[in-house]
């Protein structure tokens, strides 16, 4: 019983080792696969996974311009539901009603929808949700004018987005966090943020955000004038709006003008032209007066290149002229910058003069630093040019330093800027291959772990074996030592005179033996006298006495009752020795427990043999025993050797 039930334990617990070998050695990349990353599946793709055709995605699209009907529709909808909406569709709802309310410009309507998105966003949880909203706070912060609550924000969007893998979201959250950052003026942020949109934009490659991106860093590159970065991005920009399902989109003609601005910079007037041309072929009465204040500013800046005072003149004029240009005081203060540089070409000095205090004036009060160096430089050359050197060159040792620390500046915030971001990823490179190497570290130092187990066991095993069969020799040796033994007299019995002739331990074959029987006398009348129990004692002392007459090759068995049988090696004087047989019995009375009395054997020994012959031929017994019986017949308490008689 107990070796079943040990039997069982090793078996279950054998079975677990080789599951855990298994899953160790062969599936031991599990956690691996099972820690990549997952990303939160879009809205749209939720509420698709509810129904292909989901009433709401259409509404949804509508929702962007339509108002009273989308509401109607979305009513309907609801009306028709036979079960409870689920979360998604509760997120869809509301938001379609919320873009109705700024389609109409409902600003309570909006504040109290945001109020029940909110509630879903925590209560069920929805993080992805809970980022949308910290986005539009964000960019509803921008348009106030808020940048840096709208900066709070927007952190906060983008955490719980990067969390969650809400990369949907993401796009949107670092094309704000790029514009609010921007609007500071914190170039290396603005940057960043660009680039990491970008970067995550390669997965997305049809969303709107990609060509933002590459709008918003060509942008940010003509900021700091870094020309060849610009126009990579720009050109990055224009082919995907150009790509045919957006079909020449609303950012294109803006994205020329860029284009055609960094050309004039570098003075390339061929390609300042062309992409100035390009842009106004999406300029008509419809497009707003920014556009068309930024296409004359953009024309004057081409014609000033080309070395057209006069048509350069005309289109900064036209651009001062526009019924919108007060609402832009930067385009206005560079259109009078291109006006006066115009009138400084055609030498007219005084009034160049003139136009170009105006356009410092308008960079003052908007306080914009690059515009107000470019204007006084523009002044110091056209005071030099007036013969004013001495006013001309205080004014350009101010703004040559400024113009320098400026540059340096915000080169120096772009290079840290980029200096960061690979930082960054090197950082995050080295994270990953860490954790790749704890986790192989891992694998390694778990299946380590389980071979120790293994050989553990398998020394357990071997030495439980091999005590196992240590113990066993010894209980059989024990038995068999106890199956071969007279439990009264200590002697060995028939079976060991047998097993001793086949294979001898205690004889040995080099000898010849004798064979000597010994017979006690008159036991009947001990026993009869004395009783049973002297009878036994008697047999004990006799044979303890007979025993130590014999060395260790010698065998010394109970052949049955009172009669015992020798194998005792052959000897120079062999009836010394049977004398000396009768004599240890009979030379001194036997002090019993309870008697003292005179005991006698008599003895019968036969000539000497080979072990192997007594075992064959039973006439070694058979000689011995006829001398015993001599012995007997002559009287007892005496021996007879066969050399006594001759058969
Ligand atoms: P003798 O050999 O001298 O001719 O006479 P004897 O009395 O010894 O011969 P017999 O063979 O007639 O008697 C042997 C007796 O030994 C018979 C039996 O009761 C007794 N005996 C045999 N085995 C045992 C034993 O194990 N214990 C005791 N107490 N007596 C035994
Ligand atoms: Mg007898
Ligand atoms: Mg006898």
């Amino acid at each position: 019983m107990q070796k079943k039930i040990t039997l069982s334990l090793l078996i279950v617990f054998l079975s677990m080792l080789i599951v855990v070998t298994v899953d160790t050695f062969l599936l031991g990349n599990t956690e691996q696969q099972a820690s990549e990353k997952v990303t939160e599946p879009q809205p749209e793709t939720q509420l698709r996974a509810i129904d292909p055709h989901h009433a709401l995605l259409a509404l949804f699209e509508r929702s962007g311009s339509d108002s009273d009907d989308v509401l109607a529709d979305l009513h309907h909808w609801r009306e028709e539901l036979t079960r409870q909406p689920q979360t998604i569709e509760r997120i869809f709802q509301l938001w379609i009603e919320r873009n109705v309310a700024r389609n109409l410009k409902q600003h309570d309507q909006i504040v109290q929808l945001d109020h029940e998105l909110w509630e879903i966003a925590t209560d069920e949880p929805v993080p992805w949700l809970e980022a949308k909203l910290y986005t539009e706070k964000a960019t509803e912060l921008l348009r106030e004018d808020s940048y840096q609550q709208g900066v709070d924000s927007i952190k906060r969007a983008i955490e719980i987005a990067e969390e969650h893998h809400a990369d949907f979201i993401l796009l949107e959250s670092y094309n704000t966090a790029g514009i609010l950052h921007n609007a500071l003026n914190q170039l290396k942020q603005s940057q960043l943020y660009f680039s990491q949109g970008l970067e995550l934009g390669e997965r997305f490659p049809d969303s709107d955000y990609v060509g933002r991106f590459n709008n918003n860093l060509g942008l940010l590159f003509v900021h700091l004038e870094q020309w060849d970065q610009s126009i990579n991005y720009l050109l990055k920009a224009k082919s995907f709006y150009l790509a045919p399902e957006r079909n020449g989109a609303a950012p294109l003609p803006v994205i020329y003008f860029n284009l055609s601005y960094v050309y004039s910079e570098l003075k390339n007037v061929h390609k300042a032209r062309e992409y100035y041309q390009k842009a106004l072929k999406y300029i008509n009465s419809d497009s707003s007066r920014y556009l068309h204040i930024v296409a004359d500013k953009a024309k004057g800046r081409v014609d000033l290149l080309a070395g057209d005072g006069i048509e350069a003149e005309q289109s900064a004029l036209r651009c001062l002229q526009d019924v919108g240009i007060e609402k832009y005081p930067k385009q206005k203060g560079i259109c009078l910058y291109l006006r006066s540089m115009a009138l400084y070409q055609q030498d007219q000095i005084p009034e160049a003069l003139s136009v170009v205090s105006d356009s410092i004036d308008v960079f003052e009060s908007i306080a914009h630093q690059r515009w107000l160096i470019r204007s006084n430089l523009l002044l110091a050359k056209i005071l030099q040019a007036n013969g004013d050197y001495q006013k001309a060159l205080s004014i350009y040792q101010i703004y040559h330093a400024k113009e320098r620390s400026q540059i340096i500046g915000e080169f120096h915030a772009l290079e840290t800027a980029f200096e960061v971001r690979n930082l960054e990823k090197e950082r995050d490179l080295l994270s990953v291959q860490n954790q790749y190497k704890d986790l192989e570290g891992q694998v390694v130092a778990d299946r380590f772990k389980v071979l120790a187990l293994w050989l553990t066991i398998a020394l357990l095993v071997a030495g439980w074996f091999i005590v196992r069969s240590v113990l066993d020799r010894r209980q059989n040796k024990r038995l068999r030592a106890l199956s071969y033994l007279d439990p009264l007299t200590g002697g060995g019995n028939r079976r060991l005179y047998y097993q001793e002739l086949r294979q001898p331990e205690i004889l040995n074959n080099q000898w010849q033996y004798r064979v000597v029987v010994v017979d006690i006398d008159w036991f009947k009348h001990i026993n009869d006298k004395y009783g049973h129990d002297v009878g036994d004692e008697v047999l004990a002392a006799v044979a303890l006495k007979l025993k130590s007459r014999i060395d260790e090759e010698e065998l010394f068995i109970r052949w049955g009752g009172e009669e015992f049988l020798m194998l005792v090696k052959e000897r120079e004087d062999f009836r010394a020795f049977a004398q000396s047989l009768v004599s240890v019995i009979n030379h001194a009375p036997f002090v019993l427990s309870q008697e003292t009395l005179n005991v006698s054997v008599s003895v019968g020994v036969s000539s000497s043999y080979h072990i192997d012959q007594i075992r064959h031929d039973s006439s070694a017994f058979a000689k011995a025993d006829k001398c015993l019986y001599k012995a007997k017949a002559h009287g007892r308490n005496q021996y007879v050797i066969a050399e006594d008689f001759a058969d």
